[in-house]
């Protein structure tokens, strides 16, 4: 049975059903992100599983125990929040240990815990400041030292990096992460950001208008959507209309491909298909060749992005940076090439 277990979890406001029939089983030791725009209702769930709101209807399971109508501080879960939310007049030390010293712990007990904290969360020598004297990575370290102090069964982290600059963050989900698997500790991961989503997760929900629309790997979520919210959500994407042809082909422009497997619709029937940008290629030799105009090039450095039109349709690719060769620039007439392999039946 898995060790966190949301079962058919609904939550209204009101009339405003914002959850609706959410169900997942986290295994222990899993991290697990909830991936989605920004409403579609990801805190809400986190908010029920820490007991901060009563779920409409549902089942919550920690560990085979029911804690679906016990209080937060019943539940034995760590909690950290986007908004750094130290308590500003108490020392880096008390507020890791503020969690023990409530729930009782002897003080030499809760000493040791926080010398262990600290040490876990890189800053060793940190207890006696306060946390206006931290820089912003600092202080959600603290509070990720504070949430787990307790050693609670259950992590949930709301959108704890989206207040961070773009650097601290990509290096502190990788921290967040390592120390996740030091502990064991199945985890709750709640952000709006797909590459954040799809970096630190074992394994992803993505969720949209309360609803769960797709649970899978990263590596599943990203190149096997099974919806047009997912694939168009995580990632850019390419549409392409085509025609379905007999036996599971189907014909794009003047070329019949054969679909990837299981996807059989009638023949003449309409269908979009879609590509990453990787797998769209400059050049001929895949098993269809479209020509193409180049409307605009982004030089990233290792990636570049070229926005074309084929098929009188808007078309993005990436291909690698070769320092032996200039990029394409705008204008340019050529000619785009894929596998089908490559190809996302939508
Ligand atoms: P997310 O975290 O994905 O941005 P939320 O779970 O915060 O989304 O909110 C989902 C929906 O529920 C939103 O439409 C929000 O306005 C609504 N909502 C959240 N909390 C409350 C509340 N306490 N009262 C009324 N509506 C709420
Ligand atoms: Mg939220």
């Amino acid at each position: 049975m898995a060790f966190l277990d949301l079962s058919h979890l609904e939550k209204s406001f009101g009339n405003n059903r914002v959850v609706k029939d959410f169900s997942l089983p986290v295994e222990k030791g899993e991290f697990v992100s909830f991936l989605g725009p920004s409403g579609c209702g990801k805190t809400t769930v986190l908010r029920m599983v820490a007991g901060f709101e009563t779920p409409t209807a549902g089942k919550i399971l920690i560990d085979g125990q029911d804690v679906t109508n016990l209080r937060p501080n019943q539940r034995n879960i760590g909690m950290v929040f986007q908004a750094y939310a130290l308590f500003p007049n108490l020392t880096v030390a008390q507020n890791v240990g503020f969690g023990l010293k409530v729930a009782g712990v002897a003080r030499a007990e809760i000493d040791k815990r926080v010398t262990e904290m600290l040490r876990l969360i890189g800053l060793p020598d940190k207890g006696p400041s306060y946390p206006f004297q931290l820089s912003g990575g600092q202080q959600q370290r603290v509070a990720l030292a504070r949430a787990l102090a307790p050693r609670p069964r259950v992590l949930l982290l709301d959108e704890p990096l989206s207040a961070l600059d773009a650097k601290i963050r990509v290096s502190l989900r990788a921290e967040i992460r390592e120390i996740q698997r030091e502990l064991g500790i199945t985890t709750v991961f709640v952000t709006h950001d797909q590459e954040e989503a799809l970096s630190i997760s074992d394994r992803i929900v993505v969720m949209n208008g309360g609803i769960a629309d797709q649970v899978g790997t990263p590596f599943e979520i990203y190149n096997r959507p099974t919806t047009r919210f997912v694939a168009g959500f995580v990632g850019t994407l390419n549409l392409i209309e085509a025609v379905a042809g007999p036996t599971g082909t189907a014909k794009i422009g003047d070329a019949t491909v054969l679909l990837p497997e299981g996807h059989n619709q009638a023949p003449g029937g309409k269908l979009t298909l879609a590509l990453r940008p990787e797998g769209l290629h400059l050049g001929h030799g895949r098993d269809v060749v479209l020509p193409a105009t180049v409307t605009g090039v982004e030089f990233m450095g290792s990636v570049i992005r070229v926005d074309l039109t084929a098929m009188g349709t808007k078309f993005s690719l990436d291909t690698f940076n070769r320092p032996d060769a200039p990029p394409p620039k705008a204008g340019d007439e050529t000619q785009v090439t894929f596998a089908a392999r490559d190809l996302i039946v939508l």
